[in-house]
C-alpha cells in the first residue's frame, strides 16, 4: 500500500514506512518504539549506531503531522548531524527543516514562518536555540506533536560526550510537554547510569525503555596488546593493505582513531610517508581543514582518515571496512560507538583496538583536564576500567559488549568472528605475556629478580658513585630517569644511567636491597639512609652532598618504608575486594605521600594531595588505622 493523498484518513506508520521511506518492514525495536510513541507514551530508544534510530521518530513525526497534530521538534547536538537528516528527509518528500546559527536570517525567518503555520513535519534545533526566548514564544503559539532528543546521552555527565547545554532541554520543552506531547530520547550509549540520568534530566514520564540488540554481526573485533606506536602503525598498515587501502580511489574506507591531536598528526604523517592517501581530522584544525578532510574521505580521495574522537558523531559512511584505534579510548561506550562506524553497509568489517598500559595513563590524564569533580573523575576512571577489562577479556568480544550494554543476563552467544572466538590460544598467550610484564612492574611483592649479570650492573653503578645516594635515586638513575634528585646527585653522567631501563623501579630497589643484604653494598648515613659499596672509602668528610641538605626530607631515601609496604598491601587487597584496579583505589603518588606524612587524623588526611573528601570518607578510617600502627 502507498500513501494515498486523496483519502481523508491519515496514513498509518506502516504506510509511511513503505510509502515515504521505501522500507518494507520495521526492525523489531523500531516497531516497538513507533507503537509506544504513537500511543502517546514517553520512550527511550537505546540502539547501537547503525541500528536505525532515526526512523523511530521520523515515522511517528510524519504520521502525526499528516494527521494535523503539528510538527515534531528534534533536539540535536550538531549542525552537521541535523543537516544530514534534513537533507535525507527532504529527498523523501518529508517537510523537514532546521534552525541554527549557520543559516542566514532570511532562511531562519522562512523556517520559523513554516513552523508557526504548521507547514513542517520535523524541525531540528540545537538545545541553545530551543532555550532562546524568541523560540520559546513561538512554542507557546504552535502545537507540537512530539519532542525528540537525539544523542540523549549528552545530557549525562556519565556519558562520554556530556554537553552542559543539554541540561536546559527539559525546561525548554516544558510548554510543549504541558500540552501533552510525548518525548522520545535516543542514544547509542546505554549503560545503566546514563539511562537513569537521562530519564531524570530530560524529565521523561514513566518511559518505556527499549534496548536494542547490541550485536553487530558483520563486525569482527580484535584487541592487540602493543606498547609502541611504531609497532601499532606497522600493524595498521598491514590491515590497510589487506583492504587495498594503500592507494587513492579505493572503494573502501578506514578510520584510525588516535588519542591526541599530536598522535593524529604523527600517524597521518607516517602513513603518508608509506604511501597511504590519508587525511587528518581533529578539533585543533580550522573548520575548512576539517571539512576538507571529511570531504576527501567521503569522496575517496583520501580513503583513510586519522582522527581524534572529534570525528564521528553523525558520520554515515557506509563502506568503512576497518576502524583501528591506535590508542585506546576512554571508555567502552566510546569504543563501541567509534568502532561501530565500521560496516554500516552490513558488509564484513573489522575493528581493531591497540592497547597498552600507556593508553590508560593517557586517558587518565585526559580525564583530569578541565574542571571535573572527584565524583565525575571516579566515574570516568571506572568507565575506563571497563575498557581495560574488555582489553583483557577472554570472552567473545561481542558477548562482552552486549553484556555490558544490555545487562549481564542478556541473551547472546559467541560471535565466531572476534579474535577470542577464532584464536583463543593467541589471545591467551598475549594476555599472559602482558601479565608477566605487569607483575614485573607492580608492587614490591611482585618484582622480577635481576639475573646475576644485571646485579653486577647495579653494583658497578654503586662503585661509580662519587657519593652515597638513596636507593630509590640509584634505581631511578639505572632506569634512565632524569628526575630532579637524579640530576642533583650528578647521576645523569653515571655510565650505568639508563642501563637497566627495562626493569621497574621496584625491581631495581629490590635488587639494591638484595645487594645490601648480601653485604656487597652497605648503608651509609643514619638519618637519611643511602647506599655505598662495601669496603670503599667515602671521599670527604660528609656522606651526603651539601646541597642535598636543602631538599625536602621526606623525599629522601624513599624506597619502600614499612608503612609504604603496608599501604601497598592494603591497596592490593582493597582493589581485589572492590574489583577495582589498584590505581583506582589510590594512585601511587598519593600512597607515597601518605607513607611520607603518616597522617594521624582525618583532617591531615584531607590535606594529602590526591585524597579528596570522597576517598577520605571511604578509606579514611582504614588508612588511619594503618598509619597509627607505624
Ligand atoms: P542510527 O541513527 O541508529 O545510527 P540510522 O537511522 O542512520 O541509524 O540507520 C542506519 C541505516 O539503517 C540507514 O542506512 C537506514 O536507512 C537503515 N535502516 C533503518 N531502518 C531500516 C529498516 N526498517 N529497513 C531497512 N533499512 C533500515
Ligand atoms: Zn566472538
Amino acid at each position: 500500500m502507498s500513501v494515498d493523498v486523496t483519502t481523508p484518513l491519515p496514513p498509518t506508520p506502516d504506510e509511511v514506512l513503505r510509502g515515504v521511506f521505501g522500507f518494507s518492514a520495521f526492525r523489531p525495536l523500531q516497531r516497538a518504539a513507533v507503537d509506544h510513541c504513537c500511543a502517546g507514551r514517553d520512550v527511550v530508544v537505546l540502539m547501537p549506531t547503525g541500528g536505525g534510530k532515526s526512523l523511530c521518530f521520523q515515522v511517528p513525526a510524519v504520521v502525526a503531522a499528516r494527521a494535523g497534530r503539528g510538527p515534531t521538534v528534534v533536539i540535536s547536538p550538531l549542525i552537521s548531524l541535523m543537516k544530514d537528516q534534513v537533507d535525507a528527509l527532504l529527498g523523501k518528500g518529508v517537510r523537514a527543516a532546521m534552525l541554527n546559527s549557520s543559516m542566514d536570517e532570511l532562511e531562519q525567518m522562512r523556517v520559523e514562518a513554516n513552523f508557526l503555520t504548521q507547514r513542517l513535519d520535523l524541525l531540528y534545533l540545537s538545545p541553545e536555540r530551543l532555550a532562546a526566548p524568541s523560540f520559546q514564544r513561538m512554542l507557546q503559539k504552535t502545537p507540537v506533536a512530539l519532542a525528540v532528543v537525539d544523542e540523549a546521552h549528552c545530557v549525562s555527565q556519565w556519558g562520554h560526550d556530556f554537553r552542559p547545554e543539554y541540561l536546559t532541554i527539559a525546561n525548554g520543552l516544558h510548554a510543549v510537554r504541558e500540552r501533552g506531547a510525548p518525548m522520545m530520547a535516543l542514544t547509542a550509549s546505554a549503560t545503566h547510569d546514563v539511562v537513569t540520568d537521562l530519564v531524570q534530566r530530560l524529565r521523561l514520564r514513566a518511559p518505556t525503555v527499549l534496548r536494542g540488540g547490541f550485536e553487530r554481526p558483520n563486525l569482527s573485533f580484535q584487541v592487540l596488546h602493543r606498547s609502541k606506536d611504531a609497532e601499532r602503525l606497522e600493524h595498521a598498515l598491514t590491515v590497510l593493505e589487506r583492504w587495498g587501502l594503500r592507494g587513492a580511489h579505493s572503494p573502501h574506507r578506514a578510520i584510525l582513531y588516535a588519542a591526541t591531536r599530536q598522535k593524529v598528526e604523527d600517524a597521518a604523517e607516517h602513513l603518508s610517508s608509506r604511501g597511504v592517501a590519508v587525511g587528518a581530522y581533529h578539533a585543533g584544525l580550522s573548520d575548512a581543514a576539517r571539512e576538507r578532510a571529511q570531504r576527501d574521505f567521503a569522496l575517496g580521495r583520501r580513503p583513510v582518515l586519522v582522527a581524534t574522537n572529534a570525528f564521528g558523531m553523525g558520520v554515515d559512511q557506509p563502506n568503512v571496512r576497518a576502524v583501528i584505534h591506535l590508542q585506546a579510548p576512554g571508555s567502552l561506550e566510546a569504543y563501541y560507538q567509534e568502532a561501530g562506524r565500521a560496516g554500516r553497509d552490513g558488509e564484513p568489517a573489522e575493528c581493531l583496538l591497540f592497547y597498552g598500559p600507556g593508553d590508560v595513563r593517557t586517558q587518565q590524564a585526559l580525564h583530569r583536564k578541565g574542571k571535573v569533580t572527584r565524583n565525575q573523575l571516579d566515574h570516568k576512571d571506572a568507565s575506563l576500567q571497563v575498557l581495560v577489562d574488555y582489553a583483557h577479556a577472554q570472552d567473545c568480544r561481542q558477548v562482552f559488549m552486549v553484556r555490558h550494554f544490555a545487562g549481564a543476563d542478556a541473551f547472546t552467544s559467541p560471535c565466531g568472528r572476534c579474535d577470542v572466538c577464532t584464536r583463543p590460544h593467541d589471545v591467551r598467550a598475549m594476555l599472559e605475556e602482558g601479565e608477566a610484564r605487569k607483575r614485573a612492574k607492580a608492587s614490591p611483592a611482585n618484582v622480577t629478580p635481576l639475573p646475576d649479570q644485571e646485579l653486577a650492573v647495579v653494583l658497578g653503578a654503586a662503585h661509580a658513585l662519587r657519593k652515597p645516594v638513596g636507593k630509590l635515586t640509584l634505581a631511578k638513575a639505572l632506569r634512565g630517569s632524569n628526575a630532579a634528585d637524579v640530576r642533583r646527585k650528578g647521576l645523569l653522567k653515571l655510565p650505568q644511567h639508563g642501563a637497566l631501563a627495562h626493569h621497574s623501579e621496584d625491581s631495581l630497589v629490590v635488587a639494591i636491597e638484595r645487594l645490601l643484604a648480601s653485604g656487597k653494598l652497605v648503608r651509609k648515613g643514619v638519618k637519611y639512609p643511602t647506599v655505598w659499596p662495601a669496603n670503599k672509602a667515602v671521599r670527604g668528610a660528609r656522606e651526603d652532598s651539601p646541597d642535598a641538605d636543602t631538599t625536602p626530607r621526606r623525599r629522601r631515601g624513599r624506597g619502600v618504608s614499612p608503612l609504604h609496604a603496608t599501604l601497598l598491601r592494603w591497596r592490593q587487597q582493597t582493589a581485589r575486594r572492590l574489583k577495582w584496579k589498584p590505581y583506582m583505589v589510590m594512585p601511587n603518588a598519593t600512597l607515597q605521600a601518605i607513607a611520607d606524612e603518616k597522617p594521624q587524623s582525618l583532617e591531615t588526611l584531607l590535606c594529602i594531595r590526591g585524597l579528596g573528601p570522597a576517598r577520605v570518607e571511604r578509606f579514611g578510617e582504614e588508612l588511619l588505622r594503618l598509619t597509627r600502627g607505624h
